[in-house]
């Protein structure tokens, strides 16, 4: 066979119609040996390419771009043969997709199996210690491989969920639940298997799975004296009667981590903010407008709050402040809040009347009032980051901040352990479009606060690479870091030192406006405790005041500002490479 294909894609190269490896037929692409093969007659002797013919063969299933990429080479992972893999992946039959996700199942077992005693035993003593939701990423390298399984699985089956037959629906669930309580299965891996059983039981219901899984988990929080979160909501979403009768028995809210974190946290729901907003707006009408400016997935109203002096200056700058882009990131939303009341109350000040004289502020406390609801409902919070739109093939949730046009990469499943899900294209989701057509549509923006939570830091762009900003941006950018984290010690560095990511606010807004655009990370721990929450507010809102008495004309207003020489613990400098040109 692997003759014959080389065969084949000599005779392809020697007729030119191969002008890039791209455009080689997948079953040609899997072998390496024919990639050997196919390149020195593509070289520059090669004729040219001729003009191709438009495929006439249509897709096999109808997915989105980004899903038909060839992930069952993965296969090569879990001990089946490439081939099998690929002919059940092109198929829309369910028999050979089936017997795939079986296969892919039982390696998942194998491996648990095999789990060599003395990682049983050191994995048992880490999870005395650490088996709580902030220590997830303790065995992130290997875990990774079980989410490319996991991906797989899940690329098979949600396509075609709706017709899938209920006996081989209910095995799969089985067998998928069943691995959850192997002594050998990790937090991270508990994780991400359970968020999937809840994706697929959200779309299609299943009364015995649900009751078999139930009991598993039970069995599972009570052997560790441990209540996951995922585990949590879970019961919430799909038995809760089961979890209020349990909890009284056996699970104390002493050592149940999930439970005891959400009592203590406050945050406001979207309602709370939404009344907030309308009772400053009513209070204040000399100085707010209460524009409504789009509607979110689920038909939400998404709400700016335009805050500007009495008598308007017509020359005056817009500054926009967005909060809870990710929905389980609730401190952008009290910080903001906080924000308007403090300027409002004290509007009669020279203060605030001469700043609001200079700049208009147009705060959006919360930009995904979809999933900041969804994470804060029926009693766990659920860290739940995206948007809740349904997407093409039944997965939900977009993260709004890879959805902006600047630099906007389409999915990938696993980048560093991190699921990236940008949507379908730049744009895509209401509530990024509704803010960019406001963005266009104020006058003379000049500055823009994207607030997160959480690392104590100041993100400056790029995000997307490791490059330069352009003329003495790189520069001014710094000076102004430097400036705001000043006021309360955070750091201040390019945000692709964290880790490269296109698509976001930040890039966008300044690529767009060239205004002065910047990240705002909240705090040191994603869900703050109350009397955290009350300290963070009042360091982060000097930082912010400092923001606004710029915001009118950064990049002129940093150049006359003295500042002391940079701490390099707190400011860090990214040096770039110059490519030579060759
Ligand atoms: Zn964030």
């Amino acid at each position: 066979m692997r003759k014959v294909v080389f065969v084949f894609a000599l005779l392809i190269g020697y007729l030119g119609v191969v002008p890039t490896i791209s455009s080689v037929p997948l079953s040609v692409r899997s072998s390496p040996s024919t990639l050997f093969a196919i390149r020195p007659v593509t070289s520059a002797y090669a004729r040219p390419p001729r003009k191709r013919r438009a495929s006439t063969r249509k897709p096999a299933l109808p997915l989105p771009a980004y899903y038909r990429h060839p992930r069952w080479l993965g296969c090569k992972h879990f001990e089946i043969p490439v081939s099998k893999c690929r002919a059940a992946w092109r198929t829309s039959r369910i028999a050979p997709r089936h017997a795939l996700i079986i296969a892919l199942l039982a390696w998942w077992k194998r491996d648990l199996e095999n789990t060599p005693q003395k990682t049983l035993d050191w994995l048992a003593k880490r999870r005395e210690k650490y088996f709580r939701v902030g220590e997830w990423w303790f065995d992130r390298r290997k875990s990774d491989k079980i989410y490319h399984l996991l991906e797989m699985i899940d690329t098979l089956l949600q396509p075609h969920l709706d017709r899938y037959p209920q006996p081989l629906y209910r095995e799969i669930l089985q067998k998928t639940g069943a691995l959850l309580d192997h002594p050998a299965m990790s937090m991270p891996r508990q994780t991400a298997l359970t968020s999937r059983l809840s994706r697929w039981l959200a779309r299609r219901t299943d009364a015995p799975s649900i009751e078999s899984i139930r009991t598993l988990m039970q069995r599972s929080m009570l052997r560790h004296r441990e209540c996951p979160w995922w585990f949590l909501v879970f019961l919430q979403t799909f038995a809760p009667d089961a979890l209020a009768r349990f909890s009284k028995q056996k699970i104390s809210p002493s050592w149940c981590t999930a439970r005891r974190l959400h009592q203590e946290i406050r945050f406001r729901t979207p309602e709370a903010s939404d009344a907030l907003l309308r009772t400053l707006a009513k209070r204040y009408p000399r100085h707010t407008r209460l524009v409504p400016f789009g509607k979110s997935y689920e038909g939400r109203t998404l709400w700016a709050l335009h805050i500007h002096a009495k008598r308007r200056n017509p020359n005056a700058k817009s500054v926009l402040m967005v909060g809870a882009q990710h929905a389980d990131e609730h401190m952008g939303t009290e910080i903001l809040l906080d924000l308007a009341q403090t300027l409002l109350k004290k509007h009669k000040t020279p203060h605030v009347r001469e700043l609001l004289d200079r700049i208009e502020l147009w705060l959006i406390p919360v930009l995904n009032p979809d999933g900041k609801h969804f994470d804060l409902a029926g009693g766990v919070v659920k860290i739940w980051r995206y948007n809740r739109s349904i997407q093409p093939d039944g997965q939900i949730g977009v993260d709004l901040n890879r959805n902006y046009d600047d630099h906007w990469q389409p999915f990938r499943y696993v980048d560093r352990g991190r699921v990236n899900l940008p949507g379908l294209r730049p744009f895509s989701e209401p509530e990024t479009d509704a803010l960019r057509q406001l963005a266009e549509k104020l006058p003379r923006l000049t500055a823009l606060l994207d607030l997160h939570q959480y690392g104590r830091v100041v993100l400056l762009p790029y995000a997307y690479a490791k490059k330069p900003l352009p003329n003495d941006f790189e520069d001014l950018f710094y000076k102004i870091g430097q400036y705001l984290i000043e006021t309360n010690r955070y750091r201040t560095f390019p945000a692709h030192r964290l880790y490269p990511h296109q698509g976001t606010l930040g890039d966008w807004g300044f690529s767009r406006f060239k205004a002065l655009s910047l990240v705002l990370e909240i705090g040191s721990a994603s869900y703050l405790k109350p009397t955290l929450q009350a300290h963070t507010t009042r360091q982060d809102l000097k930082l912010i005041h400092r923001f606004l008495s710029i915001a009118d004309d950064p990049f002129q207003k940093i150049r006359s500002i003295p500042l002391p020489p940079p701490d390099p613990r707190l400011v860090r400098r990214t040096t770039y490479t110059t490519p030579t040109a060759q």
